[in-house]
């Protein structure tokens, strides 16, 4: 598991409302019925305003989040915010971040109607698909967003997407349940399933799609939902909270031209149980025998290989080519049309919740939070 050295801490503040609270309001009765969300900012250029001395771009202090972002006091939701801190470039984001953003969500699950998370936009996807995976039963929206331009320069779009995010967050059906009841990323004009979501502009403020499953709202005049679209909890079960991911996962990326001595390096890694195959096109890949006597070698080993694309749009159909079905004959898995960020994070829970090889193969092929399209 990841180094404890990397755990990270959150600033002192936690959860310090930023309006005021239902006890200490002046209309106990508006305040309860003002929507109350939990804002946690992990970091990333959203979060960044000018030093007016220095002229560089820093972390605002989230305790000043309404005089940063006036604006927000015009929604009426009774807001709550939690920093890490020192805020990080999402670069540096890893399990242990996911476990412990997993955690502030568990903890503040039953006093909130809806969560926004704040994040770098560079491992949004894989942030979104593992949070997605630890939060089970989750039935309340979990709403991730950042952006291109950081909210203190003067043409950004950092503002636009917080307030879509909290309005989002704050979103009700007419019986008063929570329009969105999973984990999704709204950024620009859209809101995706999040992990479904893959990061695709670094300069785009469209930085985000999902080539194998439809927007879940269009972001323009109104917000318009797709209910049909929205992912729904079977039954009313409380959260569980699974907070460990196994690390011990690699992806393998195809090229053609690929040596045997650096497919085996990866194949072969001792502290590996899982590894996602990144092949062509349709879930393609070479039919020389090292090749397919390698994986199949590594699956009899233990390893669970899971065959994923390399396009960004459609997945995979093994039985298309015999290309294709060689992978399978030898024990790779099929991804269907998951994203690498999901086929990865989705390996690390299944890992992480103590299953077999053989177990995280089955499930693997079969959607837990709408990441798949089963067949
Ligand atoms: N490098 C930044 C990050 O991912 C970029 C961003 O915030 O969009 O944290």
């Amino acid at each position: 598991m990841t180094d404890s050295a990397t755990t990270p801490s959150t600033s002192s503040s936690t959860a310090t409302p930023a309006t005021s609270s239902p006890a200490t309001s002046t209309s106990a009765t508006q305040a309860a019925q003002a929507p109350r969300i939990m804002v946690i900012y992990t970091g990333g250029t959203i979060g960044m305003v000018e030093d007016r001395t220095t002229g560089a771009l820093v972390p605002f202090d989230f305790s000043h989040l309404i005089e940063n972002v006036p604006k927000l006091n015009r929604l009426g939701y009774e807001l709550d915010h939690v920093a890490f801190t020192p805020p990080i470039d999402s670069s540096n984001m890893n399990p242990a971040h996911w476990a412990h953003l997993a955690q502030l969500i568990t903890d503040s699950y039953d006093s909130h109607d809806g969560f926004v998370v704040l994040h770098g936009t560079d491992t949004m996807a894989y942030t979104a698909s593992a949070l997605s995976f630890m939060l089970g039963n989750l039935d309340k929206p979990v709403i991730l967003t950042g952006s291109q331009l950081p909210i203190g320069e003067i043409r950004e779009d950092g503002t636009e997407n917080l307030i879509t995010a909290l309005e989002i967050a704050a979103a009700r059906t007419a019986e008063g349940t929570p329009r969105v009841q999973e984990v999704a990323i709204a950024f620009g004009r859209h809101l995706w399933r999040g992990n479904r979501s893959t990061k695709v502009s670094s300069t785009n403020f469209g930085a985000f799609r999902s080539f194998n499953y439809p927007a879940l709202a269009d972001v323009d005049l109104h917000i318009t939902y797709r209910d049909d679209l929205l992912w729904h909890p079977a039954g009313e079960r409380p959260l569980e909270l699974w907070s460990s991911m196994d690390d011990a996962v690699d992806v393998l990326w195809l090229y053609p031209g690929i040596s045997r001595d650096v497919l085996k390096a990866q194949l072969e890694c001792p502290s590996t149980k899982g590894i996602v195959l990144r092949t062509f096109g349709a879930g393609n890949a070479p039919t020389e025998s090292w090749f397919v006597e390698d994986l199949a070698q590594a699956v009899k080993s233990g390893k669970v290989i899971v065959n994923v694309t390399q396009c960004p749009a459609g997945g995979v159909e093994e039985k298309r080519y015999a290309t294709g079905d060689a992978l399978a004959q030898a024990g790779v898995i099929t991804g269907l049309d998951m994203t690498c960020e999901a086929a990865l994070t989705k390996m690390m829970h299944l890992f992480g919740r103590g299953l077999s090889a053989e177990e995280v193969g089955r499930y693997m092929a079969c959607s837990l939070a709408g990441e798949l399209t089963e067949v």
